[in-house]
C-alpha cells in the first residue's frame, strides 16, 4: 500500500475554507476545523488527503482528512504545492530522528521520535525505549495508513519491535474497521513485561502496554536532571510520583530519603524496581526510599512531615477548557500544601501538564501562593517541556514547571 494517495478513481478532495482559517493555515496552524470548511468537492474517506484552496484557486495547504473529526484536516503541508509521495514521507521522518540524533548520546535511549503536530506528524506520537518504538495515535485519520508507517520505519530504524497506543476515543472504531488493538505490535512480538532503557545512565522501567502515555513521562528529563543537581544531602517528597523518575534522580544526587505518594499501588511498585535497577550508583543504594499509596491532596492536608525538597507534578487537572479555573485553583492549593511541608532552605518545584492552563497563568498561581505564605523565596528556574518535545503551536505548549528556593 502507497503512503501517498489512495482514492483510486475519484478525483482529488478539495475543500475551501473561511478567510480566518485561511489565515491561520497560512499562519502555520495546523488544523481545520470542520466549522471552517466552506466548500468540499465531494464527501471525503478517512485519512485520505484533503487538499486546501484559497478564495483565488491557489494552493493554501494539504492534509490528513477525518470525516467524524470536529478537527476536519490536519495538516500535513503548507505554502507552496507540493507532491505528498513516499520520498515526502521519507524526509519527513528522517527529518524528526535527525533532530534526536544531535540531543542525546548512548546513556539516553528512551526519548521521543516524533512529537505530533510540531514534528509535522499531526496526532502521532512515537517514543523509543531502547530497540522499542512505541506509536501512539491520537486521530483515527492515521488508522488507514499504519502499513504503510509501519514500510517506512522499517526502512529507516533498526527497531526490535513496535507498539501501537491508541488514545480511548479512537480504539473502538480501530478494533472493528481496521483490526487495530491498543498495545498490538506492528513489528516484533508485544514485550512480556516492561521495557527497559536508559536515561542519563540511569535504567527505568517503561510499561508500554498498559502505561499511561506511551509508558513513561519523558517530558520531564530535564527536570529530572536540574533535581538531582539540587538534591545533595536532602529529604525528598515526591508527589504524584508516578514509577519514581524525580526519585532515582534525587537519589543519585545524593538524597538521604525520597518518599514517593502516588495513587497508583502499580505505579508504587515500578517506581520500587526502578530503585531497584540503580542500586550501582552509591547515591541510590544508600538513600532511604519510601512509596505511600494515597491521594495525594488528601495526604498532604493532614501529614505532619516536613521535608527539605518538595515535587509536585500532578496529573493534568483541566482536561478542559470549562475546567481552567478549578484547576488553577487546585494548583494553589496543592503548592501551598507542599509549602506547608517544607522546611527552612527547602526547594519547591512544582509542574503542570495541563494544556488548557497556560504556563503564565500557572506561574502567577505558584508564585501568587508563595507570595502569600509569607515566606521569603527565590526563583531558581522556570523551565518546559523536554527538547525532544518540541512545541511549535499553542495547543501543544503543556508542561511547564517552577523550581522555588525558600527562606
Ligand atoms: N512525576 C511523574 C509523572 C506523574 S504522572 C514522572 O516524572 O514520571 C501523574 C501521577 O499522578 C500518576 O502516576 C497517577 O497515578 C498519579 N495520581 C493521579 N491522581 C492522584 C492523586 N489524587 N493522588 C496521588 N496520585 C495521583
Amino acid at each position: 500500500m502507497p503512503v501517498t494517495n489512495d482514492n483510486g478513481s475519484l478525483p482529488r478532495l478539495r475543500l475551501r475554507a473561511t478567510a480566518a482559517a485561511e489565515t491561520a493555515l497560512r499562519g502555520g496552524h495546523p488544523w481545520l476545523f470542520a466549522d471552517s470548511v466552506r466548500e468540499q468537492n465531494r464527501e471525503g474517506k478517512l485519512g485520505e488527503l484533503a487538499v486546501i484552496f484559497d478564495r483565488n484557486d491557489r494552493f493554501l495547504a494539504v492534509g490528513l482528512f477525518d470525516p467524524e473529526s470536529p478537527i476536519r484536516v490536519r495538516i500535513l503541508h503548507a505554502g507552496k504545492p507540493c507532491a505528498i509521495d513516499d520520498e515526502w514521507w521519507r524526509a519527513r521522518l528522517q527529518a524528526a530522528l535527525g533532530l534526536r540524533q544531535r540531543l542525546f548520546d548512548q546513556d539516553t535511549t528512551g526519548y521521543r521520535c516524533i512529537n505530533g503536530e510540531s514534528d509535522g506528524w499531526p496526532g502521532l506520537v512515537m517514543d523509543k525505549y531502547d530497540r522499542t518504538l512505541v506509536m501512539k495515535i491520537y486521530t483515527a485519520a492515521w488508522l488507514p495508513r499504519l502499513d504503510a508507517i509501519v514500510t517506512l520505519i522499517t526502512s529507516q530504524l533498526a527497531a526490535e519491535r513496535l507498539v501501537l497506543r491508541l488514545s480511548r476515543n479512537i480504539q473502538k472504531l480501530a478494533e472493528t474497521a481496521f483490526s487495530r488493538r491498543d498495545g498490538q505490535a506492528l513489528i516484533g512480538d508485544a514485550p512480556a513485561g516492561p521495557v527497559i532503557f536508559q536515561e542519563s545512565g540511569l535504567r527505568f522501567e517503561a510499561d508500554v502496554l498498559r502505561g499511561q502515555k506511551t509508558g513513561f513521562f519523558l517530558d520531564q528529563r530535564e527536570n529530572r536532571r536540574l533535581v538531582e543537581t539540587l538534591a545533595r544531602g536532602r529529604t525528598v517528597l515526591n508527589a504524584f510520583s508516578f514509577t519514581g523518575g524525580f526519585s532515582v534522580y534525587a537519589a543519585r544526587g545524593g538524597a538521604s530519603s525520597v518518599t514517593d505518594v502516588d495513587i497508583s499501588e502499580h505505579a508504587l511498585a515500578g517506581g520500587e524496581r526502578n530503585f531497584q535497577l540503580n542500586q550501582a550508583f552509591a547515591g541510590v543504594a544508600r538513600c532511604h526510599h519510601e512509596a505511600v499509596q494515597a491521594d495525594a491532596f488528601e495526604w498532604l492536608a493532614k501529614t505532619t512531615h516536613k521535608f527539605d525538597l518538595v515535587i509536585l507534578d500532578p496529573p493534568s487537572l483541566a482536561k478542559r477548557e470549562n475546567e481552567r479555573a478549578g484547576a488553577i485553583r487546585a494548583y494553589q492549593r496543592l503548592a501551598e500544601m507542599g509549602l506547608q511541608r517544607l522546611n527552612r532552605n527547602g526547594i519547591l518545584m512544582a509542574a503542570s501538564c495541563s494544556a488548557h492552563v497556560t504556563a503564565d497563568e500557572y506561574f502567577d498561581a505558584v508564585v501568587r501562593t508563595t507570595i502569600r505564605s509569607g515566606r521569603k523565596f527565590n526563583e531558581l528556574r522556570r523551565t518546559r517541556q523536554a527538547v525532544d518535545h518540541p512545541a511549535l503551536f499553542a495547543e501543544m505548549e503543556y508542561l511547564k514547571a517552577i523550581f522555588l528556593t525558600l527562606d
